[in-house]
């Protein structure tokens, strides 16, 4: 069947044809190819057609597609061992790479997506803190747990507002919401709340409202901020995590978070998510101590040796950054060239292989109100020219382009190519 009777079928059996919304690609108006497979950075669709792939499953694939050690991997585990629901050395193994190669990781509990780690690490944190309140910041994403699904007007609310149906207004009265880079506000959000906030959580380098890195003296200070009122600082690295640098963006601020949340890479591809940081937070967890959380899944075999064969290939070749910091800059420093020859407004935002071109006269995306004036009609025009030439990304002007370790210049020189013949 070919890419578009196979999504009208699936739209008879799944709500809009998809198991997770934006790959709908109803932002940008057309029908979505339907992947078959992929091999390094390349991907090919139900008609054999061929795209350079600037999405990685969302981040997961920094290896690349059906990377061999990864394949190995999977493939000898499911010989032996799909499932116990009982303890493993796989999972040993996996948590103690983490815990002896990650500074700010004492101790992890693995979980099966990234929701399910920040809102699990929300829950040890007002456990730990006998308290209420969470902070949150507008254009940040922590999955689609419902204290998270709030959207913010402008300025700061102390009442959230549902950003979803079906989500009580009484399981967001204790999320509060600020602007991402403004530590005034989130002072003044301290100083009135502070004795009943848990904890602040927040993306460290945001990807979810395209990329946004946080300055650091906004980081630094909410460090502060935190210790002087005892709440907890959960960094969400689900995205960010082993990709903007090994160590996250803890490393790359040299800021300690007390809990940390990881998905995406961490599985290798395989659903997986964990949650970690400071022992004496981590012991408050069941069975030892009294925050519940479960899961019938959570470190299930296949999925601990996918991620660990991706960890430990990371792990063992730091130049793999190297190279991804580079082609993340080659591909920044092109495309401001072309769209500057071209006279389209564009603010690149990057860190290392992660990367979102906004269409906008604003020279610096640096939140959410900011990422919300972008010309996403432009944004829309844009990513249906790159698909049509083979250049797959995001399908929405508010989400990352990714690179992976198996992109070179030929893969980025390709981009730029089919970007610089876009109608300006
Ligand atoms: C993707 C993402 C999540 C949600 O992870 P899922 O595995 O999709 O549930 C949470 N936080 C951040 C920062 C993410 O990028």
């Amino acid at each position: 069947m070919g890419n578009l009777s196979i999504f009208e079928e699936s739209q008879e059996y799944m709500p809009g044809g998809v198991n997770s919304p934006v790959r709908a690609f109803k932002e940008v108006l057309i029908n979505p190819p339907i992947i078959k497979k992929g091999k390094g950075a390349y991907i090919y669709d139900e008609e054999g057609k061929e795209y350079i792939d600037f999405v990685g499953a969302w981040g997961p694939m920094l290896l690349g597609h059906c990377d061999e050690e990864v394949v190995k991997a999977i493939r000898e585990t499911a010989e032996e061992a799909i499932s116990f629901g009982a303890p493993t050395e796989l999972e040993l193994r996996l948590a103690k790479h983490i815990c002896t190669t990650v500074d700010n990781v004492e101790m992890i509990r693995m979980v099966n997506s990234g929701t399910e780690a920040t809102m699990s690490a929300v829950k040890l944190a007002r456990g730990f803190t006998g308290r209420d309140k969470i902070v949150k910041f507008a254009g940040c994403y922590h999955g689609h747990f419902e204290g998270f699904l709030v959207s913010a007007g402008s300025g700061v609310m102390t009442e959230g507002i549902p950003g979803s149906a079906g989500v009580p207004q009484d399981s967001i009265k204790n999320t509060i919401i600020t602007e991402y880079n403004d530590i005034d506000n989130a002072k003044k959000i301290f100083k009135a709340h502070g004795e009943a906030i848990a904890a602040v959580i927040i993306e460290p380098v945001a990807g979810n409202m395209g990329v946004v890195p946080a300055d650091k003296e906004f980081l630094l200070e909410l460090r502060s901020l935190c210790n002087e009122y005892k709440s907890l600082l959960i960094f969400d690295e689900v995205m960010s995590g082993f990709r903007v640098a090994y160590k996250g963006a803890a490393d790359i601020y040299n800021i300690k978070p007390d809990l940390v949340t990881y998905a995406k890479i961490l599985g290798g591809g395989l659903p997986c998510g964990a949650y970690g940081g400071r022992k004496d937070i981590m012991k408050h967890l069941s069975p030892l101590g009294p925050v519940y959380q479960a899961g019938t899944m959570s470190g299930n075999p296949i999925v601990m040796a996918a991620g660990l064969a991706t960890l430990t290939k990371l792990y063992n070749n730091p130049e793999y950054y190297v190279s991804l910091e580079e082609m993340g800059e080659r591909l920044e420093k092109g495309v401001k060239a072309i769209a500057a020859s071209k006279g389209i407004s564009v603010a690149v935002n990057r860190c290392g292989p992660m990367l979102t071109i906004f269409f906008t006269d604003l020279h610096r995306v640096k939140n959410y109100e900011d990422a919300k004036q972008c010309d996403t009609k432009r944004y829309g025009r844009f990513f249906k020219h790159m698909l049509k030439n083979g250049i797959y990304l995001p399908p929405s002007q508010f989400e990352a382009i990714f690179l992976s370790a198996k992109h070179g210049k030929q893969e980025i020189d390709r981009f730029l190519e089919v970007f610089n013949e876009l109608d300006a």
